[in-house]
């Protein structure tokens, strides 16, 4: 595993690769690897480019200075990761010098769907993503890059940002979300719950699951009614909603007349202050 810390660096060795006429996979995560992410990095082992992991806690995409302060750091562990996995080349950049002139980045305005959901609820945070995903690209110019449907926001705005600014050149792999056994979509914010509030956790998405069914079963739902059951339901055990929607998986729209085709649940909940997201395909 080559460890690169500058962004020349970077560069040099992916044009070295690009004249050896390699493709590069890129990874992009903000570290405390876990089984999540190694499912990206395992379909990015299925074909033979040279893959580049990035890891880099990225402070434009925190909306709560405490959040990015306290984001878990194993970089020891993530090592460990990387190289059972047989990823060639881990960019570390060094804030100063990634941030550096990020806010001179020509922004168009993104859709407006990208400011329901987390949208609206972080302030800020998809462009914070936007910024630096923009330089990823800029600076690592991958043919294939990994992305999880866990956030699936994100995934959406990835697609919209390779269309817009890099002319569909960018294959986008899209990862289905890894579970832990009890149904919790894993997730680097786990770290922060003990084993009891993650099992309390889990309970939204077997939430999410039961609406699915009942979604499924009754071309007659009332979603109003059953998201206010949910509500109610989850906060008995202490779990507080942000949201709960039901919506068009293509562009978050509204579901029209209780449409059946393309509808995913998307939800953010808050368990003793940890904010998690999670979503399904209904
Ligand atoms: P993060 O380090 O949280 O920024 O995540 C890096 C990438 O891993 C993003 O594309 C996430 O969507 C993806 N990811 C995080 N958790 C999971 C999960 N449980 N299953 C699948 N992909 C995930």
């Amino acid at each position: 595993l080559k460890i690169i810390t500058s962004i020349k660096d970077q560069k040099d060795y992916c044009n070295s690769l690009t004249k050896k006429g390699e493709k590069i996979s890129l990874i992009p995560t903000m570290g405390n690897l876990h089984e999540g992410h190694e499912k990206l990095l395992s379909q990015a082992g299925a074909i033979k480019n040279n893959k580049i992991v990035s890891l880099f806690v990225n402070p434009l995409q925190f909306n709560d200075i405490n959040d990015y302060k306290n984001y878990p750091d194993s970089i020891d562990s993530d090592i460990s990761i990387l190289e059972r996995n047989k990823i060639d080349c881990l960019f570390m950049p060094v804030e100063n010098e990634i941030l550096k002139g990020i806010n001179e980045i020509q922004c168009l305005r993104l859709p407006d769907y990208m400011n329901i959901l987390c949208g609206k609820y972080r302030e800020g945070h998809f462009l914070g993503v936007f910024k630096i995903v923009m330089k990823l690209f800029e600076i690592i110019k991958p043919s294939v890059a990994y992305f999880g449907k866990k956030d699936y926001q994100q995934l959406i705005m990835i697609n919209y940002i390779v269309k817009e600014y890099f002319e569909d050149k960018i294959k986008i792999v899209a990862c289905d979300t890894i579970r832990e056994a009890n149904g919790l979509a894993m997730s680097s914010r786990n770290n922060k719950m003990t084993k009891s509030q993650r099992n309390i956790a889990s309970f939204v998405y077997k939430e999410l699951v039961a609406l699915k069914e009942i979604i499924k079963a009754d071309r007659n739902y009332n979603f109003k009614e059953l998201r206010k059951i949910s509500i109610d339901t989850l906060s008995v055990m202490g779990i507080k909603i942000e949201y709960l929607e039901l919506l068009s998986s293509n562009d978050f729209s509204e579901i029209q007349k209780n449409n059946t085709d393309n509808l995913m649940l998307f939800v953010a909940f808050y368990i003793s202050g940890v904010r998690l997201i999670d979503n399904i395909e209904v």
